[in-house]
């Protein structure tokens, strides 16, 4: 006797269809699992037999085999304990099915039959989509996910019996709609300050705006406690929100790290410690993989308060997905290619003792020791980095009482960055758009400088984003000056006499 049902196994942000073959064959009563099952999965046997009692069944007497196809792919997690239970029930001729054979069946069992939520299930559920299964079933409590998916029938059960009923064409499963699905206290709002309210920083308040306008890289420079991340906070609240695509992209990334997911749109921000771990950080490929930090953020913003103190190889690891939007994590268990494509706020003190832009009086640092503290992040990371700020001495308390006077708000700001976005235009450097002269004065200024490259062609996307968020697609030369600005501190001297 031989059955089979389908389902679904994780691979980074992946799912993969699997198919879950059943045969009893004579013999000593037992349960073996083939097809390279991982330790969770392993684990199913139990947990499949003891929801097959308690629901009402009989332990299936004879041999058993469970065989997860296709067979080199390293299956993960307890999403096929639906699937394998459901076999084991047909070959014992416990249940008769009229349906569901073309769908997917997702779902853990507890001991007592109920079916518990799994991990990555939207994941899953776009796989089965493009798989071409006929439809879902899925636990209750992935009913968030479920309800993010188009295009393919689904129904969500509480427990084993449900399932059975809905196969043997005794019930109806139910259909997840957005009205059933309890939103919990979305996430906190990300800007608690306003753009407005940093009005007493009006070159900072530039440089957000031409982070978000042209997807620049950022390193703000300044004290302790000088508000840096409420910076990159406004920032984040300045990006448009997600597009449908997007917002799924980054849903699926959230349900794979068993996170809450929703519809808002709002834009990742992610701001890890500086003792956060290589794998906390990269992610890891153990069990289908757990997304790192560089991938929660994707599509969103990554902020790294105290640059330099993060671990040397966490800082080097960026190097590859700020030039690709990706990575590929190759480890002992496995390679997972995550996505992560993000844009990089940090931020680091001017000095080791933080006191340095108050004034040299304040500042307990030796020229040498500075030197060493900015070497940390010099070289290929620094290359990376589109815009470097100083950050002022500054009081929120001071700046509120101007914002009273009528700045630019976040929300108005946005508009504005959207529209210079859209001018801007995205992927390489439109020709045409810097004159001829100008072009050769910018450049006799980068060569005397001795920059790279590299730096040379930032410095003039910089511009270009400079001028677009002034309404303009032609680039002047206070345009470039600015540019210079953001690209060259810390990295050179630039003849600053000039002026527009
Ligand atoms: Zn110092």
């Amino acid at each position: 006797m031989h059955c089979q049902w389908l389902g679904g196994s994780l691979r980074g942000v992946e799912g993969l269809p699997v198919r879950i073959e059943v045969q009893m064959t004579r013999g000593l009563p037992g349960l073996t699992l083939v097809g390279l099952a991982g330790a969770a999965t392993r684990e199913s046997r139990e947990r499949v037999l003891s929801a097959i009692r308690e629901s009402g069944f009989q332990t299936p007497a004879g041999r058993m085999t469970v065989n997860l196809s296709p067979a080199e792919e390293p299956k993960n997690g307890s999403a096929f304990d639906l699937a394998m239970a459901l076999g084991l029930l047909e070959v014992s001729e416990q249940i008769k099915p009229v349906r569901g054979r073309d769908w997917w069946f997702l779902g853990e069992l507890g001991l007592d039959g109920c079916l518990l939520p799994i991990r990555g299930a939207l994941a899953l559920g776009l796989a089965a989509r493009s798989a071409g299964a006929a439809g879902l079933i899925m636990p209750v409590g992935n009913a968030r996910e479920a309800v993010l998916l188009d295009g393919i029938e689904l129904g969500v059960c509480d427990n084993l019996d449900e399932v059975v009923a809905w196969l043997e064409g005794r019930g109806e499963i139910r259909v997840p709609a957005m009205r059933d699905v309890k939103i919990p206290g979305e996430e906190s709002n990300h800007g608690q300050l306003d753009l407005c309210e940093v009005e007493g920083l009006p070159r900072v308040r530039r440089a957000l705006g031409v982070a978000a306008a042209g997807g620049h890289n950022l390193l703000l420079i300044g004290s302790p406690g000088n508000g840096k991340s409420l910076m990159a906070r406004i920032l984040a609240d300045l990006l448009p929100p997600l597009s449908g695509d997007e917002n799924r992209e980054v849903m699926t990334i959230r349900s794979v790290a068993g996170l809450p997911v929703s519809s808002s749109r709002r834009r990742p921000f992610r701001s890890p410690h500086h003792s956060v771990s290589i794998a906390g950080f990269l992610g890891s490929t153990k069990g289908g993989g757990r997304p790192g930090e560089i991938t929660l953020a994707h599509r969103g913003l990554l902020f790294l308060d105290e640059l330099p103190e993060f671990n040397r190889s966490v800082r080097e690891a960026l190097r590859e997905p700020m030039e690709d939007g990706a990575f590929v994590l190759s480890r002992a268990d496995g390679i997972i290619r995550w996505p992560a494509d993000f844009l990089l706020v940090s931020a680091m003190n001017p000095c080791p003792c933080g006191q340095s832009l108050r004034g040299e009086e304040f500042c307990r640092c030796t020229p040498a020791q500075i030197r060493r503290y900015i070497s940390r992040i010099s070289g290929p990371l620094l290359d990376r980095i589109d815009l470097l700020v100083e950050v002022p001495i500054w009081r929120a308390e001071s700046s509120r009482s101007a914002a009273i006077a009528g700045g630019e708000s976040t929300a108005e700001f946005r508009m504005r960055v959207a529209e210079a976005a859209s001018l801007r235009g995205g992927g390489a450097e439109p020709p045409g758009t810097l004159d001829h002269d100008l072009g050769s004065w910018l450049d006799g200024q980068l060569e005397a400088a001795g920059a790279s490259y590299r730096l040379r062609s930032k410095t003039r996307a910089v511009a270009r984003t400079v001028a677009a968020l002034e309404g303009r697609k032609d680039i002047r030369k206070c345009d470039l000056l600015e540019a210079l600005e953001y690209t060259f501190l810390l990295r050179g001297k630039i003849d600053r006499t000039l002026s527009c």
